[in-house]
């Protein structure tokens, strides 16, 4: 009788038949998903040969690179430093570019630092410029903390910046991740060229470490938080002074009212 007939009285109506749905082959991997696999012993064979199969072409892979040892990436590696060649635009640490007298173009215009999304630049200035009105006194690059998006080096209007393949970084000390860039503190390379006078320029600049930069961290810390104690200070002394005079206005007798002439 078709699914949609309305039976008839006296028509008897057929049981629908229920079809069992087919075995599901349970194999060695049936066990992740919570099935038995010992039970299937089907099962249990098919995965022994997927597995010796997996393995032999594991080992495939493994032969071909021993009969084809030029194409093993890691081949040689460290032993090869002095040969290894990485991409140009490969990024490993930040660095100055210095001509080859030695001076930076930085005029500490702080676009990088501004734009650097993790505060991983942090610069400082002379506090007293050896000749222009501003100079750079430490460049610090935080490694640690940077997530090399090339930024910094985009935005640098005198292309002062670039990202050298300098990759083996390792250190046991954290704090030694934090490099000064620039390698002397003074004035930019144009103003330094101006100067006639070697000796002059000499004494306008100061050799920099380049593994100063937790040293000028830690000194921007301790100015920052020697500024709030002045700040808190003299936030206190403000109040004291406020709470004083009220006191003192309260203590003052009363102004009595002048005496009215009685003629
Ligand atoms: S590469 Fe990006 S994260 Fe690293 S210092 Fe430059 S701007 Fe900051
Ligand atoms: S590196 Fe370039 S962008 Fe950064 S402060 Fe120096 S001149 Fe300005």
């Amino acid at each position: 009788m078709p699914a949609d007939s309305v039976p008839m009285p006296g028509e008897s109506i057929e049981t629908p038949t229920v079809v069992a749905p087919p075995e599901k082959h349970v194999g060695v991997g049936g066990a992740m998903t919570g099935a038995v696999p010992w039970i299937d012993k089907a099962g249990v064979v098919g995965g022994v040969f997927r597995g010796i199969r997996s393995l032999f072409s594991g080992m495939g892979v493994t032969v071909g690179y021993l009969m084809r040892p030029s194409t093993v990436v890691t081949q040689e590696y460290p032993e090869n430093r002095e040969t290894l060649k990485l991409p140009d635009r490969f990024r490993a640490q930040l660095a100055f570019n210095h001509d080859d007298k030695g001076y930076h173009k930085c005029t500490m215009c702080r676009i990088c630092e501004e734009a650097c999304p993790n505060v991983s630049i942090i610069i400082t200035g002379r506090e007293k410029p050896a000749v222009s009105k501003k100079e750079l006194d430490s460049f610090v690059w935080r490694l640690d903390s940077c997530t090399f998006c090339n930024t910094c080096v985009i935005v640098c209007p005198f292309g002062v910046l670039r990202f050298d393949g300098t990759f083996e970084s390792s250190v046991y000390d954290r704090r030694l991740l934090s490099y000064t860039l620039n390698r002397y503190a003074g004035p930019v390379a144009s103003v330094l060229e101006k100067m006639e006078d070697p000796e002059a320029r000499k004494a306008a600049m100061d050799p920099r470490d380049p593994y100063s930069g937790a040293a000028v961290i830690a000194a921007l810390i301790e100015k920052q938080k020697a500024t709030k104690v002045s700040q808190r200070a003299a936030r206190e002394a403000a109040r004291a002074a406020r709470i004083a005079a009220k006191a003192a206005a309260a203590a003052a007798p009363a102004t009595p009212p002048e005496a009215k002439d009685v003629g």
